[in-house]
């Protein structure tokens, strides 16, 4: 396959800055760089991980991919459709393919609305099904993600948090979806229920032959689900490689930090291991430090890196990474 057939998402040079450029002295510049120049793509089939801490821009990355925050600069391409500049009628079949599941379902659905009629509500606003027809498809998608078909006349407040997770996920499937966006979907469960519904979503990936950018800040989650992981920082790409690669072989010292926070598995191992250091907080979006962002946290920081941003660089091996150690 080549490469642009097996791409279905290509993300090249995307920039999102919210709030007002300083007009005034006494007005200053309220401007953050959410997202800064970020360029990535995503294969058909693929789960691709996008792994930070809170606040570093990924959710804001994921909903710029799906036209719903409006990017500053920079295109989006789906299935070879650059999608930046469509108006909203031009977007409607992408909308259809593209869709997003939430970290609170909740939020995402409404509370007066009941599970059946929430789930159903893309099919007719699609055009994919008729009233009289969708209520036997939302049965059928109930039964893919193991919720009970006689279920869809009870409301949101009626079922757990992963069933509403599954309500969700539903919902995100029902127009025929082929990409979602995946948005810390289990941050917000248990641990036992977290399992539960991340084998849902690698089951229905095999099965439908979906494709996820998968949004989390955990690292030991994301590569349980990745094939590839892309690793964000105030706003900026700093590490991508196949998931083996990235853990086994960290380049970036932001990587390597994050990667040292993951407990392992082995027990022996974890009791030989030295604490882990996690230096310092994420700097303000609002002030990030000059030069690599990471300047200030990393511990083999060199002049060079306080004065001199590092470009996002392939590697002979196909690996990227920002990072003036490697360049
Ligand atoms: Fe550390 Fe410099 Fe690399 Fe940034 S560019 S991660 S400060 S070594």
């Amino acid at each position: 396959m080549s490469t642009q057939a097996r791409t279905l998402v290509q993300v090249e040079g995307l920039r999102v800055v919210f709030g007002r450029a300083a007009r005034a002295l006494l007005r200053p510049s309220t401007l953050v760089v959410a997202v800064d120049d970020v360029t990535l793509t995503v294969d058909r089939g693929e789960t691709f991980g996008l792994v930070g801490e809170s606040g570093c821009g990924k959710s804001t990355l994921g909903r710029a991919v799906l036209q719903l925050v409006k990017p500053s600069a920079g295109r989006v391409i789906f299935d070879g459709t650059d999608l930046t500049g469509l108006g909203e009628r031009a977007m409607r079949p992408f909308r259809r393919r593209m869709q997003m599941v939430f970290q609170d379902p909740i939020g995402s659905l409404d509370p007066r609305m009941s599970v059946g009629e929430a789930v159903g509500e893309p099919l007719l606003v699609h055009g994919l099904k008729r009233h009289a027809d969708a209520m036997d498809a939302v049965r059928e998608l109930f039964g893919l993600v193991g919720l009970d078909p006689d279920s869809t006349d009870r409301f949101p407040h009626e079922f757990s948090a992963g069933q509403r997770q599954r309500v969700g996920i539903a919902r995100a499937l029902a127009s025929r979806t082929e990409f979602i966006v995946c948005d810390e979907p289990v941050s917000a469960l248990d641990v036992s229920i977290q399992a539960q519904i991340v084998n849902l979503l690698e089951d229905l990936r095999e099965r439908l032959g979906l494709t996820y950018l998968f949004i989390a800040h955990d690292l030991a989650l994301v590569r349980h689900l990745s094939h590839r992981i892309a690793v964000m920082y105030l706003g900026r790409i700093v590490e991508v490689a196949g998931k083996v690669a990235l853990c086994e072989d960290p380049l970036h010292p932001y990587t390597r930090m994050l990667l040292a926070a993951v407990p392992s598995t082995d027990r022996r191992r974890e009791r030989q291991r030295p604490p882990a250091v996690v230096r310092g907080e994420v700097p303000s979006p609002l002030n990030p430090p000059a030069g690599c962002h990471f300047h200030p946290r990393c511990p083999q920081a060199m002049r060079q890196c306080r004065a001199e941003t590092p470009a996002l660089r392939q590697r002979s091996d196909g690996r990227l990474v920002a990072c003036h150690l490697h360049h």
